[in-house]
């Protein structure tokens, strides 16, 4: 579990679809700071419906995302909220070059690998991490996959 501490503004994304059930998608992030959030952790919800689809078993719940200031890590995927860096938040022109995305990916990943199935031991770690970085590579073939289909011109989706 995690406790933080601080002034907080809460962003409420796009309820989450979990197999039968609607799961609130909340971004805990530093005051004056939602804009930020939005743009730099607004994918959460469709990333939490597609690894369900995926993995054939719906997250119990979207969890919250908290970002803090000096975290000692990236990002961490505790049981009640995945604590992340401020590093995450990204402004307009950031947002251009670089994605949150392989974050957010990474650590909801382990809400299944590391926290709902682990290993025996530490000693096997790497598997938590390896499915963890391995469903980062499934996002992203599934978000060009989309942003391809987006933008594909009836010229060039068209068979002749
Ligand atoms: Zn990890």
């Amino acid at each position: 579990m995690t406790l933080v501490v601080g002034h907080f503004d809460v962003v409420e994304d796009r309820p989450v679809t979990l197999g039968e059930r609607q799961s609130p998608s909340t971004i805990w992030c530093q005051s004056g700071k939602r804009k930020s959030a939005a743009r730099s952790l607004g994918q959460t919800p469709r990333m939490l419906e597609f690894f369900s689809e995926r993995f054939g078993v719906p997250f119990r719940a979207a969890l919250p995302q908290v970002v803090v200031s000096d975290f000692i890590f990236g990002g961490m995927e505790n049981t009640t909220a995945t604590t992340l860096y401020e590093h995450v938040m990204l402004d307009e022109r950031a947002a251009l070059d670089i994605s949150s995305c392989d974050l957010v990916a990474h650590e909801l990943a382990h809400q299944w690998f590391g926290d709902y199935v682990t290993c025996r031991d530490w000693s096997h770690a790497w598997l938590n991490e390896g499915f963890a970085t391995f469903c980062e590579h499934l996002e992203r073939e599934q978000s060009w996959a989309r942003r391809i289909r987006l933008t594909a011109s009836p010229a060039t989706s068209r068979r002749t």
